[in-house]
């Protein structure tokens, strides 16, 4: 029989090649799903256009949103952003199995709302350990505010209120941080006298040692298997335990 082995070689090569991309996390976590003066995603448009760019169907969850809006009114609302795109939105809302229909999408997008209610929700549907192996395996996610939040070791840093009680504040642990969304920067010359977001997250660390993401709205965190990076143009803030906050530009690797 005749070998070639720069041929096996090379399909070895390659067969690795494509088992990494298959396991490849692959997500946009950004901090809001809309900037001042900007309608619903649409800061996020071109660099959606390009992360969706094999996407026919997102499955979305309406979740975190507890009132005012019902599941059926936001899921359009997602539906009417993508449709253009040629992007076909399914509300896991509609699905008679909710696991089955996480198992088999071919893409996610988890919108904001309240992050404590979004986080019972999953653990009231046994949803968290099928979200975490899809998306580590590389379904390409989408999450804005809430939904980026979720991403994170726990939800402790969300800046919502905690109208209902989750079965645990753990979340899924996509990336080894916690992100703090709308992050907004204290000034020194508010005469405001409540925490600034500052003191919360140092408060965060008296209990807690993960370092946590202050992303403000129009900034994302790009995550693939290899890398975290921060995108939108804005600063970002890392706070660690123990540690002077650092400020980070655009493009910051994490
Ligand atoms: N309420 C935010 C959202 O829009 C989450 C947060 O501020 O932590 O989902």
């Amino acid at each position: 029989m005749h070998f070639n082995l720069k041929y096996l070689i090379n399909k070895f090569e390659f067969l690795i090649i494509i088992n990494k991309f298959r396991y490849m996390k692959n997500l946009i976590l950004a901090s809001s799903s809309s900037v001042h003066g900007s309608e619903f995603l649409e800061y996020l448009k071109p660099d959606l256009l390009q992360f969706f760019n094999q996407t026919k169907e997102l499955l979305f969850f309406p979740y975190a949103r507890p009132s005012g809006v019902s599941y059926d009114a936001y899921t359009e609302l997602v539906a009417k952003f993508f449709m253009p795109l040629g992007i076909k939105v399914r509300g896991i809302h509609k699905a008679s199995n909710a696991c089955k229909a996480i198992s088999n999408a071919s893409a996610i997008f988890i919108g904001g709302g309240n992050t404590f209610v979004l986080v019972a929700k999953l653990y009231e549907m046994g949803l968290m350990d099928e979200l975490k192996k899809v998306i580590s395996n590389g379904t390409p996610y989408l999450g804005t505010s809430a939904g980026s939040n979720i991403c994170g070791v726990s939800m402790n840093t969300t800046n919502d209120m905690p109208i209902v009680m989750p079965d645990s504040f753990e979340t899924l642990g996509i990336i080894p941080y916690n992100i703090n969304a709308h992050f907004i920067e204290s000034d020194k010359n508010s005469t405001h006298r409540g925490e600034t977001r500052e003191t919360r997250i140092k408060e965060y660390h008296e209990f807690h040692h993960y370092p946590v993401i202050g992303l403000k709205e129009g900034s994302w965190l790009r995550v693939t298997s290899d890398k975290i990076i921060l995108k939108g143009g804005l600063k970002a803030f890392l706070f660690q335990k123990d540690k002077d906050v650092l400020s980070c530009d655009t493009n910051t690797i994490f």
